[in-house]
């Protein structure tokens, strides 16, 4: 059942400077998007709504990033996952619904979903008033699921179970980060395998999922590693896999990070901004240290770090040792 501050749908508000603004500094933050914590969030807040449910019918708006799902159509909600930033919704005959059987792997399809940068997945009552929507899934329960996205860099797309071809970040994903398979001697051996900037590998997607810019700053601040680093030694390896699954963890615990845009699966702002201790902080106090945190592009990305709790690289030829 809903709960009982069940949104009031006011997803016109979402351009609106209250809410679109946010950060100490008053400007927009325009390089954060849903990561892993914020797609779980939303992932747990939907399940209970969608799971067991069938698709009557579907409707997209016009554009090749949202209209290929009309092959859900007919087919049952199995099961609701995750893997990396994105949403897959397994989708079996009707009549298979909650067979053990047919969530273990005997579904016909999957709707892939991924929330670019502003996409919000949530379930309502009747169809929202907004100008953002994108797609609607009708449900044969009391809510449909929707799928609003102003900037219009989500995606929907429907594919036979784990044929990822055409979606190549989620074809070549690395290990989820919260599970067993994130090997930490693995994970070293890729750090050292790679040329690239620390941040860079891990923003990347094929050596560990789900992280994006806010937990990649967050993460290297707690293993006190400069994301520019492209050396990175093995007791710093462990230190920034650990690092990685305490963020990841606290931020869900939170339900993610409202920077601009994002919402959770009842249109809700997520708890754990004000938990973040450098991403968005430039010339605020370390939590640590109290050095002011530094702004930098790394990777092509707004990039913050603490100028003394993570030294800079040493520079070739300068005096090693
Ligand atoms: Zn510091």
């Amino acid at each position: 059942m809903p709960p009982a501050n069940y949104p009031r749908l006011r997803v016109g508000e979402v351009a609106t400077p209250k809410v679109a603004v946010r950060g100490a500094a008053g400007g927009a933050i325009m390089d954060a998007m849903p990561e892993l914590p914020e797609v779980e969030t939303i992932r747990r807040d939907l399940e209970p709504h969608v799971v067991g449910r069938r698709i009557v019918r579907t409707w997209c708006s016009d554009g090749p990033r949202y209209g290929d799902i009309h092959d859900a159509a007919g087919r049952a909600i199995l099961a609701l996952r995750r893997r990396g930033k994105y949403l897959l919704a397994e989708l079996g005959e009707v009549g298979t619904v909650a067979s053990p059987d047919a969530v273990s792997g005997i579904a016909a399809r999957e709707l892939v979903i991924h929330l670019g940068m502003s996409g919000r997945l949530f379930t309502a009552a009747s169809r929202p008033d907004s100008p953002h929507l994108r797609a609607v899934i009708e449900l044969d329960g009391p809510e449909h699921l929707y799928f609003d996205d102003m900037r219009k860099f989500g995606q929907l797309l429907v594919v036979r179970p784990g044929e990822y071809e055409a979606l190549e970040t989620l074809a070549h994903m690395g290990p989820e980060p919260l599970s067993a398979d994130f090997d930490a001697e693995n994970f070293h051996r890729a750090l050292v395998a790679s040329r690239a900037p620390v941040k860079a590998v891990l923003l990347g997607q094929r050596v560990v999922a789900g992280i994006g810019n806010i937990y990649a700053d967050e993460a290297l601040f707690l293993a006190g590693i400069h994301p520019g680093s492209r050396s990175v030694s093995r007791p710093q390896s462990r230190r920034l896999h650990a690092a990685l699954k305490q963020v990841l963890a606290e931020a869900i615990a939170n339900r993610g990070t409202s920077f601009s845009l994002y919402r959770d699966g009842h249109l809700r702002e997520g708890n754990h901004y004000r938990e973040l201790k450098v991403y968005d902080r430039e010339d605020q106090p370390c939590p640590r240290c109290h050095t002011a945190i530094c702004k930098t592009r790394i990777a092509g990305r707004g990039t913050h770090f603490c100028p003394s709790c993570q030294k800079p690289p040493r520079s070739t030829g300068n005096g090693r040792g």
